[in-house]
């Protein structure tokens, strides 16, 4: 099969050919429909997470179909239309394994970082950890779901009851999250980089009722704010845009240093918290929703030997909504 490969941080992804995988006990071989691009790819092929199993092919939102089932699973079929997410193994038997917070697992495996993923023809899955889609999404508009969507929604879920809720970076979770929350009856305000008209343009055609930069203020408290940008600098910007018992929740993998910031920033019970990965429970709930609520997920399609170039819009945040690849076999 033919896949993008990054053979070690720092460097573009390889478009070359490797063995077709085989699915083992309990694991399934999907031939992959489209792959979404996640920040957390960027953040593997730049290096700033520092434990790929080299070389490692990217991609955790991956839709796709059974080719292949290994022995040990009832669960699905060969032709059965599939997702597999960021979360692809965990121990069963760690403390947060046992109490039900896999998510925080001591010895976790991650698709598209420890176990190869979805920038490619075909990839293998342990069945336990693939998910059945709603009906209603094409295959490149689901594969968003996996990753912005679920995060997302582990990221909303932590905003507890908030009414008034801020977004900073509207990217590809941000725009799902947003849908979420109006579906909650929930006013969403999203903040921008400053001076991104487009960003702003798009988060206010999606129903959110403020869009600024990230350096404005709406006339209004926030109960709660999602921060989904990378940067430590919105970290205090999001805390003074709370009201006194708000919480700001963190929804990256990677963040730059939180600038020093005065306590009274955090005094009020406010509360500041990160979202880590995703439980199989995560993704049951907002796949429900998913299927009960039209979410339109916005996409750009690339060719799958394109990666690099969907990477590099990312990077510089060109894309409105969320980049999805398409290998060769399902353009
Ligand atoms: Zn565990
Ligand atoms: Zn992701």
């Amino acid at each position: 099969m033919k896949a993008m490969i990054l053979d070690a941080p720092g460097q573009p992804l390889q478009y070359r050919g490797v063995a077709d995988p085989a699915p083992g006990v309990g694991q399934l071989l999907v031939r992959v429909a489209a792959c979404g691009v996640c920040r957390t790819d960027l953040h593997v092929v730049d290096g700033e997470l520092t434990q790929p199993r080299l070389p490692i092919i990217p991609g955790h939102e991956i839709v796709g179909r059974v080719e292949a089932i290994g022995p040990g699973i009832a669960r699905f079929a060969v032709g059965d239309r599939v997702g597999i997410p960021w979360l692809g193994h965990t121990c069963g038997q760690c403390f947060f394994c046992r109490t039900q917070r896999e998510n925080l697992c001591d010895a976790p495996l991650f698709t598209g970082y420890q176990i190869n993923g979805g920038y490619a023809d075909y990839a293998v899955a342990e069945a336990a950890y693939c998910f059945t889609l709603p009906e209603n999404y094409s295959d490149a508009n689901a594969a968003p779901l996996l990753c912005a969507g679920l995060i997302g929604y582990r990221a909303l879920s932590m905003a507890g009851d908030a009414k008034k809720l801020a977004i900073y970076g509207f990217g590809a979770a941000a725009h799902i999250v947003a849908q979420v929350a109006q579906f909650e009856q929930r006013s969403v305000y999203a903040f921008t980089r400053p001076g991104d008209r487009k960003a702003q343009a798009f988060a206010l055609s999606l129903g959110c009722v403020w869009a600024g930069g990230s350096d404005e203020r709406p006339n209004s408290e926030m109960d709660a704010a999602i921060v989904f940008a990378p940067v430590g600098d919105l970290v205090p910007a999001a805390l003074q845009a709370v009201r006194k018992g708000g919480s700001v929740v963190l929804g990256g993998i990677h963040m730059s240093p939180i600038p020093a910031m005065p306590y009274q920033l955090l005094w009020g019970e406010r509360t500041l918290q990160s979202v880590a990965n995703l439980t199989r429970k995560d993704a049951q709930d907002f796949l429900a929703i998913a299927a009960r609520t039209p979410i339109r997920t916005e996409i750009v399609c690339y060719p799958l030997f394109e990666a690099n170039s969907a990477l590099q819009h990312l990077r510089q945040g060109q894309l409105t909504g969320a980049a999805v690849l398409i290998p060769e076999h399902s353009a």
